[in-house]
């Protein structure tokens, strides 16, 4: 094989109870990207259609994290990389990691597959290094493995994939304002109260219990964020209204999607999502910021070849 192309989803990361430690891919909204092999070493971005980004392979994320892995083997050629944009930077759906996830997962295939997938995460880990400063997984973990995944730790590293219900799926609204990630870190609380934290680990429990019984229920009891939310909210124009309104409408639980802006909800089947959606977008044409909406199964396959 000389030449790959590639499906890379957007992620959700966070998802309420599970800062820093959940995340999950979505299905239908996510970058393209033709990663090629070539007689000259090294790794070239000759392409970023959709998106004004670096080309320099050190200044753009997919060059950061394609270079991690290559510094693991020996080869005489190189590769280059097109990247179709669809994520928006800054939407807070995993931009940067849905261009990581996939230039390690074309090399790797290209490479006939030295590294499982679970290995690949760590590469990926550099281009989020890139982006934000910290090198996390948890957008990365369910871009390459699909699904909901789990960074039970990140050093070292232990990544679990969690069953994901069939009927699961996720509206997402991403009003176009920015929100700084070094903002919505910059505001949190560096200690917690045990009340809350009980609370907290109550409900990251439940949602993991709630996934693998595919219990609806559950899950939607379980999505409530004591910590992070009632903080980051305050930067995300009617962030209440529109976490009330989808749950009115039928969501099983809302919140905000890795550090804002975007908002997510998790809904038991298509229909309901698409309620969520219509009342989503009632809120923001009254707020009078313009906005995205998509809804999206959750994709437990991650990365998909084309
Ligand atoms: P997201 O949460 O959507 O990934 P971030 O704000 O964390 O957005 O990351 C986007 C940052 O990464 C921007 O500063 C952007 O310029 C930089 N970046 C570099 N290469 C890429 C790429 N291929 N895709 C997306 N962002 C990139």
């Amino acid at each position: 094989m000389e030449e790959i192309k590639i499906f890379c989803a957007a992620t959700i990361a966070n998802i309420s109870c599970g800062f820093d430690v959940l995340g999950l891919a979505l299905d239908n909204v996510g970058d393209e990207m033709i990663v090629r092999k070539v007689p000259q070493k090294g790794v070239t971005i000759t392409k970023i259609i959709g998106q004004n980004l670096p080309l320099e392979t050190h200044k753009n994320v997919a060059g950061v994290a394609a270079l991690a892995l290559l510094s693991k083997v020996d080869t005489d050629f190189g590769f280059e990389i097109e990247i179709y944009k669809n994520i928006k930077p800054g939407s807070g759906i995993g931009s940067s990691a849905a261009s990581s996830a996939g230039a390690v997962y074309g090399i790797n295939e290209l490479l006939g597959r030295p590294f499982s997938n679970h290995d690949l995460i760590e590469f990926a880990m550099q281009g989020e290094r890139l982006a934000s400063g910290v090198a996390h997984a948890d957008n990365v973990a369910p871009a390459l493995l699909g699904g909901f995944t789990l960074v039970r730790s990140t050093a070292p590293l232990d990544v679990l994939k969690i069953h994901t219900p069939n009927e699961l799926y996720a509206t997402v609204i991403h009003p176009q304002i920015e929100v700084k990630t070094s903002d919505a870190r910059e505001i949190l609380r560096s200690s917690v109260p045990l009340k809350t934290a009980i609370k907290q680990w109550g409900n990251i429990g439940g949602l993991i219990s709630g996934l693998y019984t595919e219990d609806y229920d559950l899950i939607g009891r379980s999505l409530e964020d004591y910590i992070v939310e009632p903080i980051r909210s305050i930067l995300i124009p009617a962030f209440n209204s529109v976490k009330t309104e989808s749950i009115k409408s039928g969501a099983l639980g809302a919140g905000i999607s890795g550090s804002g802006p975007s908002i997510f909800a998790l809904s038991e089947g298509s229909k309901n999502a698409s309620k969520v959606a219509i009342a989503m977008k009632k809120v923001y044409d009254k707020v009078g910021i313009a906005y995205d909406v998509h809804i999206s199964k959750i994709n437990t396959e991650g990365i998909k070849k084309l």
